[in-house]
């Protein structure tokens, strides 16, 4: 399989660089052993950085070459090598049930659960003139989060709670969604989820101040591991007048409401 283009700028698969996991080449470069750990301690360590569930970057981690071969492209080799991974653990491909996975998971990572790591997905935003002089903040609340574990790639689901004070533009309502829902589909650590959130509604408010609060379960804590089905993470992001003490408050009182309910 050859998934570098032809952009001479490309690094080549065989030469992991020194930040090799930004590159997709963790493994690779981690069984060529130049951290002088065993394989065990390798696979201690790997196991340790997924259930940490850090971030190491604001940017999901890309490989220059991302868009170098084109969807359809990519359910076909995701689907070959899903087959693979299915023949591996020895269940048998002929069966009626399953023979149809391998390709109905490439088209859900590439056109549903995954769609968002494409910046052509990217929501555009409408927005408004501040015709009412609105000055104080709004709050779009219990926004529903579904995103997928980067380091188990199983869903975390949840709630997110972004607010904004306008700096003379509105957006349209649902476009809060919508972003959220983008940075949802592709695989997420929540804490760069909430920071990619807040900074894609700065960029386009024109405004530091943008808060987002999200409360999420991670199914590899629920279903996995330690098993843990009560337990829920909370991460914010509070930018410009919502790092005061007062603003920050009101947004938490406001969040705290219950929902109206139609
Ligand atoms: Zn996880």
């Amino acid at each position: 399989m050859k998934l570098n283009g032809t952009s001479s700028n490309t690094p080549s698969t065989s030469q992991p660089t020194t930040g090799g996991q930004q590159n997709g080449h963790a493994l690779d470069s981690h069984r060529t052993d130049s951290t002088g750990l065993s394989a065990w301690e390798v696979d201690e360590l790997v196991d340790e950085i997924g259930d940490a569930h850090g971030a190491s970057s604001i940017d999901t981690p890309m490989r220059p070459d991302a868009f170098a071969i084109d969807d359809d492209l990519k359910i076909d080799l995701i689907e070959e090598h899903f087959r693979e991974i299915m023949g591996i653990l020895g269940l048998d491909l002929t069966d009626d049930s399953l023979k149809g996975s391998p390709r109905r998971v490439a088209k859900m990572y590439v056109n549903e659960i995954f769609s968002g790591l494409n910046p052509a997905n990217k929501p555009k935003p409408t927005l408004f003139d501040n015709k009412f002089r609105y000055n104080e903040m709004l709050v779009e609340k219990d926004i529903t989060v579904q995103t997928y574990c980067e380091h188990h790639f199983v869903p975390i689901i949840g709630k997110a709670h972004v607010a904004y004070i306008s700096s003379g533009k509105v957006i349209g309502l649902s476009k809060l969604n919508r972003v959220v829902e983008y940075f949802g589909k592709r695989p997420q650590v929540q804490e760069r989820l909430t920071v990619q959130i807040a900074e894609e509604l700065k960029r386009v408010l024109e405004t530091d101040d943008v808060a987002v609060i999200i409360d999420a379960k991670h199914l590899c804590v629920s279903t996995r591991g330690v098993h843990d089905i009560n337990s829920s993470t909370v991460t914010a992001s509070y930018g410009g007048k919502f790092a005061d003490e007062a603003t920050k408050q009101e947004l938490l009182r406001y969040i705290a409401q219950p929902s109206v309910t139609i």
